[in-house]
């Protein structure tokens, strides 16, 4: 990312969060790298908020609050489905109570208001995977209610698509910890995403969607574990999980904080070729999005 654009979003960020912004969400990739100034003294952010006590730089960077031994999850997809024999939607909701009552990642369960499991159509066809919850998705226990969320449906709907229609989950089901009086997200650990992707897996088994979009390079790990090459690389191609093509593509919090065309097209390439997997049908003007600026 250039310079320009980094202290560009890096300012953008903080005056969301000084008028008391939650919903600063950025891909925790882009957090890492913004350089984050501290709130000056004479700020003038509203009492609501609370005043960082320690370097944002820490912040971004930040780790999980307390540190445990490498959690396990040995969850058995047939033993929790045992006796259920309904629909998708009796399936969700029995994986739902078992997610519920996780606690594999002790810090985790300590510090969020609910797990979020999951929104949408049991049988949809089209599946959306983004990184972890944020603070908003934590209280309301759905996820992509943010900014980034509002993004997203309005990605839907140039797909000519809604939220009901689709079903939307993350590789973490918790809100990643942060430390007292601190704001913004961090990324998922490693450990923490193993411990939590196999019930995403088993989402993926009872939904059995045709197509995947995973939502940034984070998602991308969440799934496939490290990747040697950047979502800019991966984006544009198929992987698969479990045997359903997915198409990796830009978070739209990446899209939130660079306005650019032409990476507004590459995302929207990416979601023509999943509706082409899909069969949906795809009209001339629809073909057309983001090719130029719309007078
Ligand atoms: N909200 C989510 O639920 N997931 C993300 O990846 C980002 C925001």
């Amino acid at each position: 990312m250039n310079v320009e654009l980094r202290q560009h979003a890096a300012r953008y960020v903080e005056l969301l969060r000084r008028h008391g912004k939650r919903d600063a969400w950025l891909p925790s990739g882009l957090a890492r790298r913004l350089p984050v100034t501290p709130l000056s003294p004479t700020s003038s952010a509203p009492s609501s908020v609370p005043a960082r006590t320690t370097k944002p730089e820490t912040i971004a960077r930040t780790t999980p609050t307390t540190t445990n031994p490498k959690p396990k999850n040995d969850f058995d997809l047939s033993s929790v489905l045992q006796g259920v024999n309904g629909s998708k939607e009796d399936k969700l909701a029995a994986l739902r109570k078992k997610t519920d009552a996780c606690k594999i990642c002790p810090h985790l369960a300590k510090s969020r208001t609910q797990v979020v499991f999951g929104v949408g159509d049991p049988e949809a066809k089209l599946m959306f995977v983004g990184e972890a919850p944020g603070a908003d998705e934590d209280e309301k226990g759905e996820p992509f209610v943010g900014l980034a969320g509002k993004l997203l449906t309005k990605m839907l709907t140039a797909m000519e698509l809604t939220r009901d229609q689709v079903y939307i989950a993350n590789v973490l089901k918790c809100r990643p910890d942060m430390p007292a009086n601190t704001s913004g997200n961090r990324k998922p650990t490693r450990t923490e995403m193993d411990a939590c992707l196999p019930y995403l897996r088993a989402q993926v088994a009872i939904i059995a969607p045709t197509v995947i979009v995973a939502l940034g390079s984070t998602a991308v790990e969440g799934l496939f574990g490290p990747q040697k090459t950047t979502i800019s690389r991966l984006r544009g191609t198929w992987m698969e999980l479990d045997g359903v093509p997915v198409r990796p593509t830009f978070h739209p919090s990446y899209l939130l904080h660079n306005q650019d065309l032409a990476l507004k097209r590459l995302v929207w390439t990416d979601l023509l070729a999943a509706m082409e997997k899909l069969s949906l049908p795809i009209s001339e003007k629809q073909r057309g999005y983001f090719l130029k600026p719309t007078a």
